[in-house]
């Protein structure tokens, strides 16, 4: 968990005080957070979210209902102690970015609103709201919303380290979304704009969780054109022959595999496309291919391209993990249970180089995904990167 030392994901800027009392000086949303509808609302007493009891019920099965938010303590009856975005934005529900540093939160952040600034071309207001080309329709839009956010402010409270979770992050792209559909209706183009960026920033985030050190070399690739050859350090990926929907067998890097889930997540060298596949259709990678099926004919130039960078890859894995175990023989994906199991095998020295220290014998249960002793990455770099810009 990120240190209790910084600032909640909510410090908001003060948009408007309403009443000088105890509460904090939020200006309260007149429009619940759920269904964009005014009504009798539950206010948060931590951020400016308001709710219909109802509603927050709705959202709370993800984690508390309305009930159990409520402030006691509070003379106001419509007081909730956090409400339920600011529940989600204070405990990540990504495993892998649990103990992820502060700055690479803040590099992975930065980087979404970035790539939402420069990769795509939205009408306005959504990248900067225009304060001097139409001031009088800003203060129109100051005044129904409670919290005026856009993409550059979203970049602006990323560089400044305001979100300690990714989810606190989604929260607050999702004003996009509620002041949109408030101001422009839940039937405009605008609000349909809104949606498409938080259909992005949800993907971002799950590409994120599945390895940030993943994420972040992509995002700078300009910058390093070998990034898929070069190792992740902290979780490195085991390297498999996959069948993908689109080739009979595949040089991938396997990314991902939820204990108990029917697919893993593998990302093809050559074209770095990402599948979903069953463990059964991924053998652990081994100089040959292995033959999955009946062989469809001689393999492309592409597939062989795809083959001399994953030679690549073990080359690098070999500087940093030590040695890197192939099987002498083919070995499906499926019979090894697990995503640690494929690492253990792959990387026999892992545990050696990550816990020096440490009696193996005694520590066989330490998390691959988490390891509290991993090799420094490149974060320093991309973090002046970062401050720079
Ligand atoms: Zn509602
Ligand atoms: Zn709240
Ligand atoms: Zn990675």
């Amino acid at each position: 968990m990120a240190s209790s030392s910084l600032p909640s994901p909510f410090s908001e800027t003060t948009l408007g005080l309403i009443s000088p009392t105890s509460i904090p000086p939020f200006k309260r949303d007149l429009y619940c957070w759920v269904c964009h509808v005014d009504g009798p609302l539950l206010k948060c007493k931590t951020c400016s979210r308001a709710y219909h009891r109802n509603c927050a019920n709705q959202l709370g099965s993800l984690c508390h209902t309305a009930e159990a938010l409520m402030d006691t303590e509070s003379p106001s009856p419509h007081f909730m102690k956090g409400c339920p975005e600011c529940q989600m934005g204070t405990k990540t529900i990504f495993p892998n970015m649990k103990q992820a540093p502060i700055q690479e939160l803040r590099l992975i952040c930065v980087a979404i609103a970035r790539n939402l600034r420069d990769g795509y071309f939205w009408p306005n207001p959504f990248y900067k709201l225009d304060t001097e080309k139409s001031p009088k329709e800003f203060q129109e839009y100051k005044d129904i919303v409670a919290k005026v956010v856009d993409i550059s402010e979203l970049e602006k409270l990323a560089g400044n380290d305001q979100f300690v979770t990714l989810e606190g992050f989604l929260g607050e792209a999702k004003w996009i979304l509620h002041n949109t559909i408030i101001v422009h209706g839940k039937c405009s183009r605008e609000a349909d704009c809104a949606k498409e960026i938080i259909d992005i920033c949800e993907l971002e985030l799950l590409a994120a969780e599945l390895c940030p050190e993943c994420f972040l070399k992509e995002h700078n690739r300009e910058k390093d054109e070998l990034w898929f050859i070069k190792p992740c350090l902290r979780h490195p990926h085991p390297l498999g022959w996959a069948k993908t929907p689109s080739n009979p067998n595949w040089p991938v890097k396997i990314m991902g595999w939820t204990p108990g889930s029917s697919s893993v997540t593998v990302r093809s060298f050559g074209d770095y496309q990402r599948f979903d596949i069953p463990p059964s259709k991924c053998y652990l990678y081994m100089k040959n291919p292995p033959k999955f099926d009946s062989h469809r004919g001689e393999r492309g130039e592409d597939a062989k391209l795809a083959q001399k960078e994953a030679e690549q890859h073990v080359t690098e894995l070999e500087k940093v993990m030590g040695k890197v175990r192939l099987p002498e023989k083919e070995c499906r994906l499926s019979s090894l249970g697990s995503l640690d199991n494929a690492i253990k095998f792959m990387f026999p020295e892992l545990e050696r180089i990550w816990c020096p220290n440490e009696d193996e014998e005694e520590d066989e249960e330490v998390d691959k995904n988490t390891p509290t002793s991993a090799p420094n990455n490149n974060l320093e770099r991309d973090d002046d990167v970062a401050n720079n810009n």
